[in-house]
């Protein structure tokens, strides 16, 4: 790293106090230097995912039974088997590269922004428009856009184990450089960018450092149990050929039927609809604005007990707007909504003249300790954390803006806020005077505060006054405002940090709105009776937090019963510092029951996270900010927010909310369990369909002997090519339903196709091999063997035709889950039906694949047959899932 070392040393002292790129140099060094991107290494080809077919074992097993049909001189066979090897590639090839374009349309979703300061204005860019001489803005939670030289730093640490390995954060001065793909965690800077995408320090060695996708449990059990499933299948394969060489049949013959055999029971489908249903199913979320960083997290959602939630801009807009000022000379109310200057300051119903008012210095307070940028009627300008806007647009109101006031004050020193301090001090110069201002939580400043500003003077800050105070904050807080108190502090050129944010006059509170938003009540109620626990974690004053859990139907009053010597969840929610006092045994007795957890310090989420994990909860944590991290890493699925987290935030997530909207996260988990579903459907399908052919054909061989096997090889593969993937795809894809949000989570642990699920897919393969081989029966093989084995045929297609509707639901019947609600059912069974009917009726087709054209009073047998199983599916469903019999969920 010593060549940014050395450019940063050398950078000139006045090029570090400009305002940056004007907009036209940048997009002409964009145009010339190239994107601030790494160069993926491995993107998937069309090629490459064409080369990875010949790795299903499917190919070579048919590509064997076509050297057999070559050998023993059947050379049409030769050429079908051929044509199915290309149709079975081009199929896999088709399917598998739209997934994965699926899955990589998706990693351009979350467009990463960074903050640089152009023309001299703060504006939000996208980190890959970020050129060389650009200015990083940078503050806690931001990752590195590139790499750049500091020249403006406060408090900076920054973590830069993602490019040394070493997770200590260093401390960073003016002229030092800063890297690519490190992240700032604790303080704030402004560096220039010295180089951008492949010539950054990370570029370097990004080909070291690419992420390997790795497969999820799901994932592995599906390919574990498609392993398990093809040794059965090759096994009983191999006792079909037994049999049949041991009842006299000619080797070479036998062996294709086998080899036939082996390719239809073979579940090589398994995996490759996983992919899609995957794909597909996280596409869905995407658009829904629920972004799977971990595919873990799609099954993890499935099983999501407890969502704990941040409160501002998750439950609430976080469009905060101050409604009511109170200081110790009066209360007002302020009117005019968003971040503009309308408005007015209302006395007793009457426009309030500010003039030398306590009012006035408390509005100058809140506009000069405050970091965000207002430009009132220019959206693009809108810049900062929404409680500083608010306070800000309030401030507007008045006719301050900070532009209007930096004649007078000079920022001197800014003492940070975060969600531990709950405050911010800022001190400025005017003139020879040196005035801090602090802002923050109510209790938190007013523990600094000696005095208070009342009728233009500075009193003492007596036990009545600051009773008042806190009477006042908590009718407030119980409206569900957000109330900021303000405080002032004139001081000494001897000032230290600690010095500063002590013995401050109290100017007043401003209590703001931040209205619920739209959708969270419901998808509330829908988490109650989908078995899941939403849990508020607030920094807010517990008031506030018990108001605004109020509206949206959190539980805020403890159950009966529950025990609580303290009486801590006597008002139904537990504060940061209640928290605190409780042991890990003590919190673990209670955990389960809070709802409310209010002026909480990031830190305590992860406790809160273990309590709950402790009690067996799947535990789903939002979070935004640095401290956030380790919550959102412990938890089973780390939620960040995308509109206000930080870089850190997302990173440590498994999702990411592009609204930052709490109802998306319910989505989500509705989106997450209905992928589990259809993975559960298509397995159950492709499973008993899978055996339904090997029954056929062990009965067929074992009680009749192989000359009168029902189905020939050809036609085997048939039904296998064109009669399975399609409707499995189809039922991996099927729509989400209401109902899935009205059980229970889905039991960790619980394996795909386990218990019951099994029984059911065994008692279905057996019944269609069984109702297979009666339609051969009936059909009389003896009289007519072509007629009998096309009629065991066509009852094998009008399965499909059937089942897959069966599939759709385990606990609905078909009735209830209606036949039309999925079209790719349908494109699925019609394009098998017309196939059939064409190798059937073509005559060149059929003498192929040796069928004889039915008559249509024949096909009564094969639909009757296939109605009947079809009927039996929906009463072993209704015995084994249907609820009141149901265990599991
Ligand atoms: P949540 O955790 O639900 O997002 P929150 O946004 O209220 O809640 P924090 O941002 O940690 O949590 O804020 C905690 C408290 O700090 C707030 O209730 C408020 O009193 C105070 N506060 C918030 N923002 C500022 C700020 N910019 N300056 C000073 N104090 C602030």
């Amino acid at each position: 790293m010593k060549i940014s070392e050395e450019r940063c040393r050398q950078l000139p002292e006045d090029q570090t106090d400009s305002a940056g790129l004007d907009d036209s140099e940048a997009s002409e060094k964009l145009r010339t230097e190239g994107y601030n991107e790494l160069e993926e290494k491995e993107k998937f080809t069309p090629l490459k995912v064409l080369l990875s077919q010949l790795k299903n074992v499917i190919i070579w097993v048919l590509a064997a039974a076509a050297l057999i049909s070559l050998y023993i001189d059947e050379v049409v066979n030769f050429w079908v088997i051929l044509g199915l090897i290309m149709f079975v590639i081009l199929l896999g090839f088709v399917q598998e590269y739209r997934a994965e374009k699926a899955m990589e349309s998706l990693k351009g979703i979350v467009r990463p922004k960074t903050t640089v300061l152009r023309s001299g204005t703060l504006r939000q860019i996208p980190t890959r428009e970020v050129v060389v001489g650009d200015i990083l803005v940078l503050e806690a939670g931001d990752r590195v856009a590139a790499d750049a030289c500091i020249f403006e730093t406060q408090q900076l640490k920054v973590d830069e184990s993602a490019l040394t390995g070493e997770s200590v954060p260093v401390s960073k001065n003016k002229n030092e450089p800063l890297y690519a793909g490190t992240q700032i965690v604790r303080g704030k800077c402004r560096a220039r960018v010295t180089a951008t995408g492949m010539d950054t320090e990370l570029g370097g060695i990004a080909s070291l450092i690419q992420p390997q996708a790795q497969d999820t449990p799901l994932q592995r059990e599906i390919s574990a149990f498609s392993r398990k499933l093809a040794i059965v299948a090759l096994f009983a394969s191999g006792l079909a050929l037994a049999l049949g060489i041991s009842a006299g049949a000619p080797i070479e013959e036998m062996l294709i039927i086998a080899l036939a055999l082996a390719v239809a029971a073979v579940p090589e489908g398994l995996p490759l609809t996983l992919t899609i249903t995957l794909a597909y199913g996280m596409r869905r979320m995407a658009a829904k604005n629920a972004i799977i960083r971990k595919m873990l997290a799609v099954e993890t959602l499935g099983s999501t007990s407890v969502i704990c939630t941040d409160k501002t801009g998750t439950l609430t807009k976080n469009e905060m707007t101050v409604e009511k000022i109170w200081t110790a000379d009066s209360s007002f109310e302020v009117t005019g909504s968003g971040y503009t200057a309308e408005g007015v300051f209302l006395h007793a119903r009457e426009e309030f003249d500010l003039q030398d008012s306590t009012l006035q210095v408390l509005l100058r307070g809140a506009a000069l300790c405050n970091n965000a940028s207002l430009d009132p009627g220019s959206k693009e300008d809108i810049v900062g954390d929404p409680t500083e806007l608010a306070l800000l647009a309030a401030a507007s109101k008045a006719g301050m803006s900070k532009e209007s006031l930096s004649g007078d004050y000079e920022r001197i020193h800014e003492i940070m806020f975060n969600s531990d301090r709950k405050m911010m001090t800022t001190l400025y110069r005017r003139g020879e005077n040196l005035r801090s201002f602090t802002k923050g939580a109510v209790e938190v400043v007013l523990d600094r505060c000696d005095h208070v500003f009342k009728n233009g003077r500075k009193t003492e800050l007596d036990a009545d006054a600051k009773s008042a105070i806190l009477k006042e904050n908590t009718g407030l807080a119980s409206q569900a405002y957000r109330v900021i108190a303000i405080a002032c502090k004139d001081v000494g050129e001897d000032w230290n940090e600690e010095s500063l944010e002590k013995n401050l006059t109290f100017l007043g509170l401003m209590a703001m709105a931040d209205p619920v938003r739209e959708g969270v009540t419901e998808a509330i109620g829908l988490c109650h009776e989908a078995g899941i626990k939403v849990v508020m974690i607030t920094g807010d004053n517990v008031k506030t937090a018990l108001a605004i859990s109020r509206q949206l139907g959190i539980p805020s009053r403890q159950p009966d019963g529950v025990e609580d010597p303290d009486g801590i969840l006597a008002d139904g929610a537990i504060t940061g510092e209640e928290l605190e006092e409780l042991d890990d045994a003590a919190f673990a007795e209670i955990a389960e029951h809070v709802h409310v957890y209010a002026r909480v310090m990031p830190q305590q989420k992860l406790r809160i996270v273990k309590a709950l994990q402790a009690e067996g909860h799947v535990v789903a944590m939002t979070g935004d900010g640095v401290n956030d991290a380790p919550a959102l890493k412990k938890a089973d699925i780390g939620i960040a927010m995308g509109l206000k987290g930080t870089d850190v935030a997302r990173q440590s997530s498994d999702m990411v909310l592009q609204d930052d909207n709490f109802a998306t996260i319910v989505e989500a988990v509705k989106r997450g369990r209905t992928i589990y579903d259809n993975i559960e459907k298509f397995t159950s399908y492709l499973v008993s369909r899978n055996f339904n052919e090997i029954i056929l054909i062990m009965l067929g061989i074992s009680l009749l002997g192989y000359e009168l096997v029902p189905l020939l090889a050809l036609q085997i593969l048939f039904i296998n090519m064109f009669g399975e993937i399609m409707p499995s795809i189809a039922l991996g894809l099927d729509p989400a339903r209401e109902e899935v949000m009205k059980r229970k989570p889905r039991p960790v642990g619980e394996g795909i196709l386990a218990g019951k699920k099994l029984v059911l897919v065994g008692l279905v393969a057996g019944v269609m091999g069984l109702a297979c081989f009666a339609s051969f029966l009936v059909a009389d093989p003896l009289a007519d063997l072509e007629r009998a084995r096309t009629i065991a045929f066509a009852t094998v297609v009008s399965m499909i035709l059937f089942i897959p509707f069966a599939f759709r639901s385990l606990d609905l019947s078909v009735l209830e889950t209606g036949f039309f609600n999925n079209r790719l059912i349908f494109a699925g069974i019609l394009s098998t039906l017309l196939l059939t009917l064409v190798v059937m009726y073509v005559p060149f087709l059929a003498a192929i694949f040796d069928l004889v054209p039915l008559a249509l009073q024949d096909w009564l047998l094969p639909l009757g047959f296939a109605g009947v199983t079809m009927v039996f599916v929906e009463i072993v469903k209704a015995l084994l899932f249907r609820k009141g019999f149901r265990k599991s969920y």
